[in-house]
């Protein structure tokens, strides 16, 4: 079915028209130059995003979780040892990931709602003498939770234990949408998908690789074949692609690049900061919590909402998909039933998100609960209204 409205979804988000017209594109010769017009400017494009001027950038037909398989498989061996937190859904699955690859994890066991213990790894790190660990795994921000992590203090304990692990992170719901530094940070590895701050359609893993986590391409023996980024890289040396590129999605990623950059980035960040605190601030209204347990922790991608004991969260996903035709985040894995999210990321304006806050206000008076009409609609438009 479809209809006019926004999704309010974290991820995939609302494709802006230029964006949906990049990606619908003819049948072109990929081994032709006009291939490589589309594919340098792309890959330049995310470095500008990921803040980078070392990493190389590469697009693999897949989604976020390819560019966490790209990760692993490229720069780690069976058995090697690395270091996550588990903290939601995606670093759930991330953990699994490993796991099956047949890497050791070390898991931090944290509340779902919590962020990761910077103070906690550099422990773990700084115990790990000889130096087994090869590779820290962050979620920057956790979208099943709505929780952002602090990477640079993520380096820091890093630094700290001065510990020589690779820095991988996953900014799948966070770049594009929320500060994020390659560079600054030394993150080696740095993982996104298509589908969330680019505006785009799923479909591509679009990751970044600094020179250390180049380099360590030889010496990792997990079997690749799809995902190897040495195959990625002689390839575009000459205009190429290992196998046959999605064209359209590639293009995307070029104007979307460019979108980011002419809106600016730390005008994204603000857009992005200032609708998810419109929506805080419905949420405050109505007298809800966040499962974000305190407000340092607060996503501005996306809000997970706790609704009261007893009550299934389920249920007003499904009611705003029937009755209105709005598309909410239901509740992942530790937390179903328990929660419902809101998603602000990507092609939003103040006065999309409030016919979002409107809408989950009618489905949660449809269903019962005891919130008045209006509420947080108000406070979200006294913080639009006032803020720039
Ligand atoms: C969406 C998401 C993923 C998974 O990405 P897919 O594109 O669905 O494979 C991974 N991590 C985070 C934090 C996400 O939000």
């Amino acid at each position: 079915m479809y209809n006019h409205n926004p999704v309010f979804i974290p991820g995939p988000t609302n494709m802006p028209e230029a964006l949906r017209r990049a990606v619908d594109m003819p049948t072109m010769d990929h081994r032709s130059a006009a291939f490589a017009d589309i594919l340098h400017p792309a890959l330049d494009g995310v470095k500008k995003v990921l803040k980078t001027t070392a990493a190389e950038v590469f697009l693999f037909p897949s989604t976020g979780s390819g560019g966490w398989e790209t990760a692993l498989s490229n720069t780690l061996s069976k058995g090697d040892r690395v270091l996550a937190a588990r903290n939601g859904m995606f670093s759930q699955k991330w953990i699994d990931m490993c796991e099956r690859h047949g890497l050791d994890v070390t898991v931090v066991e944290v509340e779902w709602g919590g962020g990761i213990p910077a103070d906690r790894f550099e422990e773990i790190l700084t115990a790990d003498k000889g130096h087994e660990i090869k590779a820290v795994l962050a979620t920057h921000n956790e979208t099943a939770t709505g929780v952002v992590s602090d990477i640079a203090a993520v380096r820091g304990a890093m630094d700290a234990a001065n510990h020589p692990a690779l820095l991988f992170v996953d900014g799948v719901s966070s770049i594009g949408s929320m500060d994020f530094r390659m560079d600054e940070w030394a993150v080696d590895v740095a993982v996104t998908g298509s589908q969330k701050g680019f505006m785009l359609p799923a479909g591509l893993a679009i990751v970044g690789f600094s020179p250390k986590a180049m380099a360590a391409l030889e010496s990792a023996t997990l079997p690749r074949w799809y995902f190897d980024v040495r195959d990625m890289k002689s390839n575009y040396a000459i205009n190429g692609f290992p196998y046959t590129p999605p064209v359209g999605m590639i293009n995307g990623v070029k104007i979307a690049s460019e979108m980011l950059i002419s809106e600016g980035l730390d005008n994204v960040f603000a857009r992005h900061a200032r609708i998810a605190e419109g929506v805080r601030k419905a949420i405050a209204a109505w007298n809800m919590d966040l499962c974000a347990i305190s407000p340092e922790l607060y996503s501005n991608s996306v809000s997970a909402i706790v609704t009261p004991e007893g009550f299934d969260a389920n249920t007003i996903v499904s009611h705003a998909s029937e009755k209105y035709g709005v598309a909410f985040g239901a509740g992942l894995g530790a937390v179903a039933g328990k929660v419902y999210r809101i998603g602000h990321l990507g092609s939003l304006s103040d006065v999309l998100a409030l016919t979002g806050i409107a809408t989950a206000e009618m489905c949660m008076v449809d269903l019962g609960l005891d919130i008045a009409l209006g509420s947080g609609v108000a406070a979200a438009q006294e913080h639009y209204r006032t803020t720039a």
